[in-house]
């Protein structure tokens, strides 16, 4: 059976680009794999947070991936800091990844927003803890969206070269990145990818925005003066995005969906593109709200957490023995 681990920060509620990139492949691999799902709250870390609210907001994820269709019955979803072994992997693997590599990585460029002397040396290193997160769990397949490209192809790399110069420890894990909606882009910005830490809240669409505040986000996305729904991200950013996300969530093919509106115009289709949000998000919100102070998100973890932990601590023994650290 296949092994499949992923994961999202709480650094903000899941937003449409999550789930179509990533989390949309979790909820059928739940059926198909052996699988693994973390809350990557220490990853959160690599940015200033508040403390409260990172704990909030770590509950609210784990609740979203429940709301979203998980079942623990079926997937193992578990908060990382629960399980020590990905820090102590981290540090081992660590030791064994290069600055140069580290230094190549898009995100650090965009997150330290180019200044890496003031960066901070957990932004700097938190590839590794996710090569980390991944290799923990022997995964074959990681469901994730385009941007995390680069740093499954450096997981690659580390396991690799662990593999090389201590002995076989890894499974040598390969991106799951879908077809379509891999990249979603910002509603406000369609140049740059969606993403839960944007400044502005016209970046993206929260599972959990209201009704209303869809309406609001989805008229002001940002088109172009053609008024001709085309899918063609290149010359229309804008418009292809909102195709994208039309199209997954409703099931409808882009092909379809030019065609239903050939000669219609934007108002129209951003019109049925609210109601399809509206449509689909109710009832993921609704479960949310019945779970997230139920108790029953504490519990879940509590018992991902000794699934995930079991399997961890038998790689991170192994990392262990290979590297010379003694056990007793
Ligand atoms: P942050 O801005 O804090 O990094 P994020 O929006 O990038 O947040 P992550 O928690 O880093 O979200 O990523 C969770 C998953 O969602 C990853 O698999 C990532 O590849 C995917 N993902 C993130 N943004 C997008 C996007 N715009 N389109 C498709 N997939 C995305
Ligand atoms: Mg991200």
């Amino acid at each position: 059976m296949e092994r499949v681990l992923s994961g999202a920060q709480p650094t903000g509620l899941i937003h449409l680009g999550n789930y179509v990139g990533a989390l949309r492949q979790y909820v059928q691999l739940q059926h198909e794999a052996d699988c693994y799902f973390c809350v990557v709250n220490l990853h959160a870390l690599t940015l200033p947070r508040d403390p409260q609210e990172l704990k909030e907001k770590t509950l609210d994820v784990a609740a979203l991936y429940l709301a979203i269709g998980l079942d623990p019955k079926k997937a193992t979803i578990f908060v990382q800091s629960h399980v020590p072994a990905h820090t102590e992997a981290a540090w081992l693997l660590q030791c064994i990844a290069r600055v140069g590599e580290l230094s190549r990585m898009v995100q650090f460029k965009e997150k330290s927003k180019g200044s890496a002397e003031s960066a901070g040396v957990g932004l700097f290193t938190y590839p590794v803890l996710q090569a980390a997160d991944i290799l923990l769990y022997q995964a074959n397949k990681v469901p994730v969206g385009e941007d995390q490209k680069q740093h499954l192809e450096l997981t690659r790399d580390l396991a690799e070269r662990f593999n090389r110069d201590y002995g076989e420890v890894f499974t040598i894990p390969e991106p799951l990145i879908p077809k379509i909606g891999a990249r979603i882009m910002a509603l406000d910005e369609p140049t740059k990818k969606m993403s839960k830490s944007a400044e502005s809240k016209w970046n993206n669409i929260s599972i959990m925005d209201d009704p209303k505040l869809i309406e609001k986000k989805i008229k002001r996305a940002v088109t172009d003066s053609e008024n001709q729904v085309r899918f063609d991200p290149e010359n229309k950013p804008g418009i292809s995005n909102l195709l994208t996300i039309y199209s997954t969530l409703s099931g409808i093919s882009i092909s379809e969906l030019e065609k239903k509106y050939d000669g219609v115009g934007y108002g129209q289709f951003k019109k049925d593109l609210i109601e399809v949000t509206i449509e689909f998000l109710r009832p993921i919100q609704e479960r949310f709200h019945e779970l997230r102070h139920s108790g029953y998100v504490e519990e879940v973890l509590k018992e991902g957490a000794e699934r995930a932990g079991k399997v961890a601590n038998q790689t991170l023994s192994k990392m262990r023995e290979a590297m010379g650290i003694i056990q007793i």
